[in-house]
């Protein structure tokens, strides 16, 4: 087994018929970058930065976060890095910036909103994901975006980070890419509009299905309702697809756990999805499946999986496919 694992490392994760995809994996601080190379990773698709901040007693300065960055960025020469700014506030907190109690945390005031109200704070970030750009592909993402206003403000702060490096005659990639997750459902439903503004969405399944089927995601009482396979769900990463397949250049990945999930990559194939980050022990499994399909199979699956009832369905459906296929 290990050695088969060897031996996919280095393979592409494509599919019979020739669809290439980028598998890439979700790491939470740069010692995490090993992990994802070792598993035949070729990126990063999502960085938690919030480990940085919460692993600290004070607030992590420009310095210490440049540092953080640019050594993910080197450990992939040629493969993306996603960046994710600060997504703090609901369940997360720091010991050294007091927040108000709320009354719906995961509601309130949190990760990009969060940055909206502490402007100093988002552009210690900015200023030095965009320092540690030149040594890599650095992607920047947004978390909990909700509109394109959202989008076009964090930009405008972005632009201001920009002009103040500038000034400073301080090296960055003038080309920096800049996309946004797509974990809230209002950001689903109007992806075609978000897209505008940014060069590529990454789906977070674990936001999207607690706040599309109103399940708390650490609730062991509602848990049974939190179902990415519900066809709901499946409906939404369809629409951010379709969005993205209708523009050149652009990409979708999907960095929630259902991107790793064995089970769900043949419908995610399917439905179009270019790039899955996962944990990096997940790699080379979801590759081995890529790698054992036909995209076009794929696709009547997932065509066939969104008009089904339920999740158990599709989940079914989806488990006699796989065995058909094999
Ligand atoms: C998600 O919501 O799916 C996601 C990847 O972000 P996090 O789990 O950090 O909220
Ligand atoms: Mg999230």
């Amino acid at each position: 087994y290990l050695k088969e694992l060897e031996e996919l490392k280095d393979l592409d994760a494509i599919t019979l018929d020739g669809r290439k995809v980028e598998l890439v994996g979700n790491i939470g601080e740069p010692n995490d970058a090993a992990g994802v190379l070792k598993n035949g990773g070729v990126g990063v698709g999502l960085y938690r930065t919030e480990f940085l901040y919460m692993n600290s007693d004070v607030m992590p300065g420009e310095e210490k976060q440049f540092a953080a960055y640019r050594s993910v960025l080197e450990a992939f020469p040629d493969g993306p890095v996603i960046i994710r700014t600060l997504d703090i506030g609901g369940d997360k907190k720091l010991p050294y910036l007091p927040m108000d109690d709320e009354l719906n945390p995961f509601l309130g005031l949190r990760a990009i909103r969060l940055c909206f109200k502490e402007v100093g704070l988002f552009k210690i970030q900015l200023r030095a994901i965009l320092r540690a750009s030149v040594y890599g592909h650095a992607h920047i993402m947004f978390p909990m975006i909700s509109s394109i206003t959202e989008v076009r403000q964090a930009k405008a702060i972005l632009q201001d980070c920009m002009k103040e490096l500038d000034d400073e005659q301080i090296a960055y990639d003038k080309d920096v890419k800049v996309g946004v997750m797509i974990e809230i459902p209002s950001a689903a439903i109007a992806a075609d509009i978000i897209s505008k503004e940014v060069d590529f969405f990454s789906i977070g399944t674990n936001d999207l299905c607690q706040y599309t089927l109103a399940v708390d995601r650490m609730n062991q009482e509602v848990s049974y309702l939190y179902d990415p396979f519900n066809p709901a769900i499946l409906r939404l990463i369809q629409l951010v697809t379709a969005t993205s397949d209708k523009k050149d250049q652009f990409f979708t990945g999907m960095c929630g756990e259902m991107a790793g999930d064995p089970l769900a990559a043949i419908l995610l194939l399917g439905l179009g999805l270019d790039e899955f980050s996962m944990s990096a022990l997940s790699i080379p499994q979801i590759k081995k499946i890529i790698r054992s399909v036909r995209y076009e199979d794929a696709k009547a699956i997932a065509t066939a999986a969104l008009n089904m009832e339920t999740g158990e369905e599709i989940m079914d459906f989806v488990q006699e496919s796989m065995k058909k296929l094999n």
